[in-house]
């Protein structure tokens, strides 16, 4: 799905990334995890096609990224909700964007359709009550679940988060990571996730990527095969991992 072949990118002088290269399979959970500065966001940014390396390539199904590609899914940790519209118009909102300007962001609009399919994922992220809310009157959580809904009703195959559950305290963030893994189950999307958190790397990633300060040369990636599991969260294994993870963060 993803390859990421001789990359070399850098903001000034010194590289974030350099001749680096990394593979991610389709249906695959990543976690993204490193020090802050250590070039998780700027990673993203390049998977998302919203900034281009400066030698080598990012492909996404064999294809040279030039582009944000429209079934690739960006959630950020500071929602990105429009604050006039309500719950239900954010959530629809990518649908209609999408209907208004075609899949492809390039072709001539079509008519803008009332009766986006957005209801069903209004009620599987549990937004109902909240549908006609605006966003000042959400929580955090809320706001976030809404910001998830829009993103996953445009269907995509991809999905890319940048520290999505950061600012949420502890019960939220945790619901939310289990319902992202149980989305992700269920539409076999794949995850890239990044995150400074070792606990959530390591509950979200069956496999992660570890950065350290730049410039990034070796992709190392560590295997978690049971990351998602029922009681993962209380087991010696996951607690052996985290260990492992500060020691080489
Ligand atoms: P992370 O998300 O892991 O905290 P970033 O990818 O945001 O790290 O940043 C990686 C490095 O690139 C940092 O040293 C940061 O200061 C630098 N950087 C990030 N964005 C820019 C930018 N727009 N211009 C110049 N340097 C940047
Ligand atoms: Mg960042």
């Amino acid at each position: 799905m993803i390859n990421v072949e001789a990359l070399t990118f850098h903001y000034k002088t010194t590289p974030v990334f350099e001749n680096f290269n990394w593979q991610a399979q389709s249906g695959d959970s990543w976690a993204v995890l490193g020090p802050s500065g250590c070039g998780k966001s700027t990673l993203l940014a390049l998977l998302a096609g919203l900034r281009f390396p400066s030698a080598g390539k990012v492909r996404i199904n064999g294809e040279i990224l030039k582009r944000p590609r429209p079934h690739t899914g960006l959630i950020l940790q500071d929602y990105g909700l429009l604050p006039w519209a309500t719950v239900r118009q954010n959530a629809g909102l990518g649908l209609a964007v999408r209907a208004f300007y075609g899949a492809d962001g390039i072709h001539a609009p079509r008519e803008l359709s009332r009766n986006l399919p957005v209801e069903s994922w209004l009620e599987r992220l549990g937004l109902n009550a909240m549908a006609d809310k605006y966003p000042a009157q959400l929580s955090g959580g809320q706001r976030q679940r809404t910001a998830i809904a829009r993103t996953l009703a445009l269907q995509p195959d991809l999905l890319l988060m940048d520290e999505p559950f950061s600012s949420l305290d502890a019960p939220t963030r945790e619901a939310l990571q289990t319902l992202t893994m149980e989305l992700v189950a269920e539409h076999g999307l794949t995850l890239v996730m990044v995150t400074h958190s070792i606990e959530e790397a390591a509950l979200l990633g069956r496999k992660i990527l570890l950065l350290n300060e730049p410039p990034n040369h070796a992709a190392h990636v560590i295997e978690n095969t049971s990351a998602g599991k029922p009681g993962y969260r209380d087991n010696a294994e996951y607690q052996a991992l985290c260990r492992e993870l500060r020691e080489k963060m």
